[in-house]
């Protein structure tokens, strides 16, 4: 394979460079007889999604021809790495067609009966059994484990904590000792303080965030994977939850407040990364629409950009566009940093050293 050569102004930072890129690597230091195929602009390492479902369609769970195409809407959009956050079916043969996003498993949703959406976790019938479930799951996943924290309880009629905090802290030591990271859905407020003191690594959603919270994940450095246009849905959950009341009047409240919680995050100093939810009722392919999401809450551009890219990477054990690291990345004519939305017409995808767009 003919080595390739690029030249433009290496984000994040301000210096037009040279890279080279050979068996899918890049190389800061001359390759002979490299074609050019960026001269100008700005070349960016390839957009994150932190939250997506690979395997998940608006039915629920689909076969992997679809979530192959899924997988290419993304790295089409210039999404490279996905951070897959929970998937019923086995995704694995995805990871070996180098034509497809990197995908970063965590294995399949750890719920408990009728306390999630049907058909895609795995209901854990006793809650004590929760450390042995994350146990299977962090061996089955690629470093992370994806608990729900909470969801409606329907004999409560509103949303509640699935496991309790003695629980939760036994089995994120589970999956620490075996070498993986947690994440849980949340969307109230109760589940948080149990997930953040028991060491989660990261909260997706968090729309029920308070400032005490935001300062102990700041204090911790748990993540938060807000999903901003996944809330966006939350007045459309609401209104058809007639059958709850007390639920409709929580996720509306928690709608209203979300871009003050991201806000509050940012300013604490919570690492936030962007991540559509992509899979159920997001279609895949949008993770501009969430970095734009996230500048928009308050994240400034150049910030809400690497959330979506490098910082995210970094999270993830990637490097950004350094001697070595994986040749993934995204060349653009204009600055990014002054438009977002010039994010969305990448002039080059390039991912493990091919031109894929
Ligand atoms: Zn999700």
């Amino acid at each position: 394979m003919t080595a390739l050569h690029l030249r433009g102004v290496v984000l994040p930072g301000d210096d037009e460079r040279d890279l080279w890129v050979v068996n899918g690597r890049i190389r800061t230091t001359p390759v002979p007889n490299a074609e050019t195929v960026v001269d100008g602009g700005y070349l960016l390492p390839g957009f994150v999604d932190a939250h997506c479902h690979v395997g998940i369609g608006p039915e629920g769970p689909v076969d992997l021809e679809t979530a192959a195409a899924q997988a290419e809407t993304d790295r089409d959009a210039g999404t490279l790495l996905l951070r897959d956050c929970g998937a019923p079916i086995d995704t694995r043969p995805l990871q070996e067609r180098l034509d497809l996003p990197r995908i970063v498993r965590a294995g399949r949703h750890i719920a408990r009966p009728k306390r999630y959406l049907p058909h895609l976790g795995i209901d854990v019938g006793d809650p004590e059994q929760l450390p042995a479930a994350v146990a299977e799951q962090a061996a089955y996943g690629d470093g992370w484990v994806k608990l729900v924290g909470d969801w409606i309880d329907r004999d409560r009629g509103d949303l509640a904590p699935l496991w309790s905090d003695d629980v939760l802290a036994e089995a994120i030591k589970v999956a620490h000792d075996a070498g993986a990271r947690v994440t849980a859905h949340v969307f109230g407020e109760d589940a948080l303080p149990g997930l953040v003191n028991a060491g989660i690594d990261c909260v997706e959603h968090g729309t029920g965030l308070t400032d005490g919270v935001i300062a102990e994940m700041a204090r911790r450095g748990t993540a938060l994977v807000p999903t901003l246009i996944n809330i966006e849905n939350f007045p459309d959950i609401a209104a058809k939850a007639t059958k709850y009341p007390a639920y409709a009047a929580h996720m509306a409240d928690l709608h209203a407040r979300a871009g003050a919680m991201v806000s509050a995050a940012v300013e604490a100093g919570v690492p936030v990364y962007a991540g559509t939810d992509a899979g159920g009722g997001i279609a895949h392919g949008r993770i501009v629409d969430e970095i734009t999401a996230l500048h928009r809450a308050g994240m400034p551009a150049e910030e809400a950009l690497g959330a979506g890219s490098w910082a995210a990477r970094g999270w993830l054990g990637w490097s950004g566009l350094e001697e070595g690291s994986a040749a993934d990345l995204l060349a653009f004519d204009d600055d990014p940093r002054k438009d977002l939305t010039v994010l969305r017409a990448p002039r080059r995808i390039i991912l493990r050293g091919r031109i894929v767009g």
